[in-house]
């Protein structure tokens, strides 16, 4: 509500009643920052002038398709007010930054390295950059070692083999896990999720079954002091993830992908299967963040809303697992 300046002649205590009143609000608002959150699932990238709008939760309508057929779009575009892309390199660091400041949101940022410079200088206590490798072809063990010791990536990740037809114990991945090991570094790895007609229609070497959370217990086996996280949380695997977590007493989910693809209530009796199992003290919140930055807000509130999650649990879920993962110092929060 607005009050003119000639609606306020001769009603001054009134006017300045309300002024005060919107000060004191307003004043009140901007010292109250908002609790930290980390997210430990995004993406590096620019923006894209010919990126399309995507309908969050678009996998609750898997279309009915054949192989003769015109192929099913990947996202869906059709609700009333799907997100927009950022359009370009600036639009996206510029929301990358206010999610760093009036999110008070934390990243651990896979990707484009040029990117992640960018945006760990503009925001260097916010982001936390990650070094992903999928394949040894990326990089030798050498070259990984010598950029992980560099002190800058401070977390491996994604690994996703499953996109390449590779178990995450497949042996040519095994010297890489072995360094991330060695020099004590938090490796998430990508394990289920793909999306609708990933395998036939968008990469033919992904197999769903190489997402199976117990495919990676000959890896740890292998190096029983290594920290890792299951990326997309297995989903929707939900068994071999709680046995997983069961027998590997180190290992951590995150959220990220399905929290804002697939089914709202699926998502969240997939979430709740988790935590009623007992591990809402290793569950972590996580985007998958691409190129359409509300999917930050999304997310955030699919978590805030869920109400079999007790506030002490979302608080773990957003912000002290993942500190407690990354050995962050969580007084630097304050
Ligand atoms: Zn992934």
């Amino acid at each position: 509500m607005k009050l003119s300046t000639f609606q306020c002649i001769g009603k001054a205590t009134l006017c300045c009643f309300l002024c005060f009143a919107f000060a004191n609000t307003s004043m009140a608002q901007e010292s109250k920052k908002r609790l930290p959150i980390i997210d430990v699932h995004v993406h590096a990238m620019g923006g894209n002038p010919n990126a399309s709008p995507m309908c969050p939760w678009f996998l609750k309508d898997m279309p009915g398709s054949g192989p003769n057929q015109e192929p099913p779009s990947f996202i869906n575009t059709n609700c009333i007010s799907p997100l927009q892309p950022a359009r370009s390199d600036a639009e996206m660091d510029a929301a990358i930054l206010r999610a760093n400041k009036e999110l008070n949101v934390t990243m651990v940022v896979s990707g484009d390295a040029k990117v992640i410079h960018r945006w760990h200088k503009a925001a260097p206590d916010h982001i936390i950059p990650s070094l992903g490798i999928s394949n040894a072809n990326e990089m030798t063990v050498e070259a990984f070692r010598d950029s992980l010791s560099s002190g800058f990536y401070k977390v491996m990740g994604e690994v996703a083999p499953q996109y390449q037809g590779m178990s995450p114990s497949d042996m040519s991945l095994d010297e890489y896990f072995g360094v991330a090991e060695e020099l004590g570094v938090p490796v998430g790895i990508h394990m289920g999720t793909g999306g609708n007609g990933m395998a036939n229609i968008t990469r033919p070497e992904y197999r769903a079954s190489l997402g199976q959370p117990f495919l990676l217990e000959d890896m740890l086996a292998r190096h029983p002091k290594l920290k890792i996280w299951v990326m997309h949380a297995g989903y929707p695997m939900a068994d071999q993830m709680i046995a997983l977590m069961g027998a590997n007493a180190y290992v951590y989910v995150d959220l990220a992908g399905f929290i804002w693809s697939y089914p709202l209530e699926e998502i969240h009796t997939y979430l709740k299967r988790l935590v009623q199992a007992g591990f809402a003290k290793r569950i972590m919140y996580g985007t998958d963040l691409m190129m359409w930055p509300e999917l930050l807000e999304t997310s955030i509130e699919v978590i805030e809303s869920a109400n079999y999650l007790s506030e002490e649990q979302k608080r773990d879920i957003f912000f002290n697992n993942a500190v407690r993962f990354f050995n962050l110092d969580a007084s630097k929060f304050e």
